[in-house]
């Protein structure tokens, strides 16, 4: 009898611009598995309040963000170019939009709100039913999939992670600085840290991954050791 191998959801949590997208959808073309960035989600909800006068003078007022939630409607469609899904709001697509650092600065504080955090996990908890997943985040392993078989914690130094957003940053034709990055990185990982709901926090049976020094070839072996010892196990 042809043996199939199981689907699992694969975990990947972290902090900001660790290359956690990079590496999940690397991996999710391995597996054939469906990739889901759930950052970008909380991405697209900021700037819809961005735009719908949410946020005004870098000051979010809770209360409407969570009054326009119902009119945000996020979807994924696969761009065959890039080889990965870009994100749509309504139907329009913000792929570039929700990457800029006016996007950045401020959705730390839009994903810190309670209701933001239930639209967009129960979401998340739908797109990932059949399993066959791979999900980046900051709470997929610990709120969103706790019973996800495979759990990566990725981390790399400060610097390190700067300098790679300001390199896609700048390849992009943004106009940031170097210290702007470093900033939003260490403001973000403070705030995604010490927040109420759903802290960024490791997993107790996550397994931590530290890029610094690594290739995405080399963070690849990796994973497909680990994997492969839960799916053959
Ligand atoms: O992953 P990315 O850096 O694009 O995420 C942007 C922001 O969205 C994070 O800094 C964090 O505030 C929020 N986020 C979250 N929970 C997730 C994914 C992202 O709170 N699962």
């Amino acid at each position: 009898m042809e043996q199939t191998t199981k689907k699992i959801v694969i975990a990947i949590d972290g902090f900001s611009s660790c290359g956690k997208s990079t590496f999940a959808k690397a991996i999710a073309a391995r597996l054939g598995y469906i990739f889901i960035d759930t950052g970008a989600m909380y991405r697209a909800v900021t700037l819809y309040a961005l735009e719908h006068g949410a946020i005004v003078d870098g000051k979010v007022a809770e209360d409407r963000v969570v009054a326009l939630l119902p009119d945000v409607n996020i979807s994924f469609r696969f761009n065959a170019e890039r080889g990965a899904s870009d994100a749509y709001v309504n139907g329009e697509r913000v792929e570039d939009k929700i990457r800029s650092i006016e996007v950045s600065n401020m959705v730390s504080h839009v994903s810190s709100i309670a209701q933001v955090r239930e639209k967009l996990v129960a979401m998340q908890q739908q797109m990932g039913r059949a399993r066959g997943v791979v999900m980046d985040g900051r709470d997929i392993g610990t709120v969103v999939f706790p019973d996800a078989e495979l759990k990566i914690f990725m981390t790399a130094d400060a610097q390190v992670r700067a300098e790679r957003r300001y390199a896609e940053l700048k390849a992009k034709g943004d106009n940031v600085t170097m210290e702007e990055i470093l900033e939003n990185v260490i403001s973000r990982d403070k705030a995604d840290m010490t927040r109420e709901i759903s802290p960024l926090r490791q997993a107790e049976d996550a397994v931590v991954l530290d890029n610094s020094h690594m290739s995405v070839e080399e963070q690849m072996a990796w994973f497909m050791e680990r994997y492969e010892g839960i799916v053959n196990a």
